[in-house]
């Protein structure tokens, strides 16, 4: 799948899947740009690596959840490549609680960063990628956004959110030859999931029929086949890559 001559944003990039998707896209020859929040040493390792592989990849820091550092990010992007084809809105984070105990710090602050952001670099992206006539959006959920979790209603909303906010916005952009996909992945292994303990971890694999967890690199795979034109007839639509755990 060649990406060359294609410039690529991807948020949350520092770590875990982000990661990987930086490294994917750029191993397919498109320039990335990607953004994290703190993690100020990794996204420097990440641009030494691409040096050292010959890509073309530049870290930038910018809180998903605000706008105006979104456009920032977004200006930076045009002004070293002059395009965007392809977003991939990944960051997220996770507060995890049942609701009665719930603050609504935690729950704003997971809509912010999940469900906020989305929008904020969509409604960027979409001017240059409109009058280019071309682009692909891709979102990161989750299954859970798709069949609820007890102990994640802000998570669960927020990647619900995503799913319907991509299939709106899909439907607004379809005529201009704009797609705009979800990917929700199963149970992945970052950071993210590394806070589940051992007996956590084995009775989620019980519930996976392809009986291991999911690695960054299953979900970068998907996201390239999004991006590329092997998926040009595809657009609106939510792919679910779980080992099988939701079907
Ligand atoms: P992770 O290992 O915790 O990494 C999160 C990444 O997002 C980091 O690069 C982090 O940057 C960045 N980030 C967090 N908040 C941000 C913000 N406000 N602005 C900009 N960047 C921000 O998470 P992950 O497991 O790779 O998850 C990536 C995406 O996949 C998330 O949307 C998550 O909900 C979704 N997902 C994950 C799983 C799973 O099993 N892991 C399953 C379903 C869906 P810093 O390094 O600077 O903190």
């Amino acid at each position: 799948m060649d990406l060359a001559n294609k410039t690529a944003l991807v948020t949350g990039g520092s770590r875990g899947i982000g990661k990987a998707i930086v490294f994917e896209l750029a191993a397919a020859g498109a320039n990335v740009v990607f953004t994290y929040v703190s993690s100020d040493e990794k996204a420097r390792e990440i641009e030494e690596i691409g040096k050292t592989n010959g890509q073309t990849i530049f870290g930038f820091k910018a809180d998903a959840g605000d706008f105006a550092a979104a456009e920032a990010c977004m200006q930076f992007v045009l002004e070293k490549f002059g395009r965007i084809d392809i977003l991939v809105n990944n960051a997220g984070i996770t507060k995890d609680n049942l609701l009665l105990r719930m603050s609504e710090q935690e729950f704003d602050s997971v809509i912010q960063a999940n469900l906020k952001s989305v929008f904020n670099y969509t409604k960027h992206a979409m001017k240059p990628m409109l009058s280019q006539r071309s682009g692909s959006i891709i979102n990161i959920s989750s299954v859970v956004g798709i069949n609820g979790n007890p102990g994640q209603a802000n998570y669960v909303a927020s990647k619900a959110g995503v799913i319907g906010f991509t299939k709106s916005v899909a439907k607004e952009v379809a005529s201009r030859s704009l797609r705009v996909n979800a990917i929700a992945p199963g149970f992945i292994g970052t950071d993210m999931t590394d806070k589940l303990n051992e007996k956590q971890k084995e009775a989620i694999i019980s519930l996976i029929p392809l009986k291991r967890i999911g690695d960054a690199e299953d979900i970068a795979k998907t996201v390239l086949f999004l991006a590329s034109d092997y998926s040009k007839y595809i657009t609106g639509q939510t792919i679910t890559v779980d080992g099988g755990m939701v079907m």
